[in-house]
């Protein structure tokens, strides 16, 4: 098919064929099946969009996906007080049986769910909880904080005085866990037949201990994340500058392959976390390319590259490494990366260092 996408006419007949279809019986809740059908129809439109513009790479949606998301919104959520405590009921289509699932013990029922998602995750099912939030107030703080995610830090903050960082061993110790965990089950995993029933067996275990320390990590930075943001709350910040790592910075070597992944993963999910954190607050979140800011030098603007855990200028100024990149995020969202500002910097900023973040 060359020229223009002729697409639309073709979903529009489509869509209202699947409209006939479902206003018949089946399993799942309208609204369930609903959503599927908008999902569908919704990546559809967006194909169209991207080739209309010229994209010659998008596809269309053409995979068969084993497990699909599962939403129930929330006409049909229900809680009940079951034999052995409190239960959350989702209905499915008539004549069909709810699904009915137990709930911990501390769950908190004040606020109804806005939506239920049923996620399958690596071999095991899955309910997000979904709720709304009021918007907050947007607050009119002059405060900027700019933050730096890296390897070593999950996260070095710097809001023109004080200089926080947060320390990362925690989730390093576990990612280098998570490594381990792979390693020696793929060994025993390669010496069984595929798909025998040992192999199934050592999958399912492998893959419940991953779970199990992915969990420990998100919890690790949901801990940073959510002490990061309470600490720009309390020192009125009203903007959060985070460096954005997928500019350039092919100059930089990563050592191993494990290591950018592993950093990449890590920004997107800080990102997501404080976004989301600081907006329930009202604070502004800003990414910016962060080039060159761990280079140049706050206090006279030259460019040099450190090569140990310190920033050592030849003009005497010596900072946290991490902590320079956090001085010139900030800088340059200022527009005033180099700039001399900070001569009187060097003596007057301070410097916290966070403690570790444990599950205790
Ligand atoms: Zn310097």
């Amino acid at each position: 098919m060359h020229g223009s996408w002729g697409y639309f006419p073709c979903i529009k007949s489509c869509e209202l064929w699947l409209d006939k279809q479902l206003s018949k019986s089946q399993p799942l809740h309208s609204q369930s099946i609903q959503e599927v059908r908008s999902r569908y129809f919704k990546n559809w439109h967006g194909f169209c969009v991207l080739r209309r513009n010229g994209d010659k790479t998008a596809r269309p949606p053409h995979k068969e996906k084993r497990f699909q998301t599962t939403t129930w919104k929330k006409s049909a959520i229900r809680f009940k007080e079951g034999l052995f405590g409190k239960q959350v009921v989702m209905s499915n289509g008539r004549g069909n049986k709810p699904l009915v699932v137990d709930l911990p013990k501390k769950f908190n029922l004040e606020n109804i769910p806005a939506i239920i998602n049923l996620v399958y995750n690596r071999g095991q099912y899955e309910l997000h909880f979904v709720y709304k939030i009021d918007k907050a107030v947007k607050c009119e703080s002059e405060g900027i904080v700019g933050v730096d995610i890296g390897e070593v830090h999950p996260m070095v903050s710097h809001d023109g005085l004080i200089t926080n960082i947060f320390n990362g061993r925690h989730i390093r110790s576990l990612y280098r866990l998570r490594n381990k965990v792979i390693a020696s089950f793929g060994k025993k995993i390669d010496r069984c037949k595929r798909h025998s029933q040992r192999w199934w067996h050592l999958v399912k275990r492998k893959w419940k201990r991953i779970r199990k320390i992915d969990n420990q990590i998100m919890d690790g930075l949901h801990k940073h994340t959510t002490k990061f943001v309470k600490l720009c709350e309390e020192r009125d910040i009203g903007t959060i500058v985070l460096g954005d790592l997928t500019g350039i910075r092919g100059n930089i070597n990563y050592g191993r392959r494990a290591n950018q992944k592993l950093h990449q993963w890590a920004f997107g999910k800080i990102t997501q976390l404080v976004t989301y954190k600081a907006k329930a607050l009202g604070i502004k979140v800003e990414v910016i390319d962060e080039s060159y800011t761990s280079q140049t030098c706050p206090n006279c603007g030259n460019k040099h590259k450190p090569s140990t855990r310190d920033y050592k200028c030849k003009c005497g100024f010596t900072y946290h490494r991490d902590g320079v990149g956090a001085i010139n995020i900030r800088q340059k969202y200022l527009g005033r990366l180099g700039d001399p500002v900070a001569a009187t910097m060097a003596s007057s900023i301070g410097f916290q260092l966070e403690t570790r973040c444990c599950s205790a």
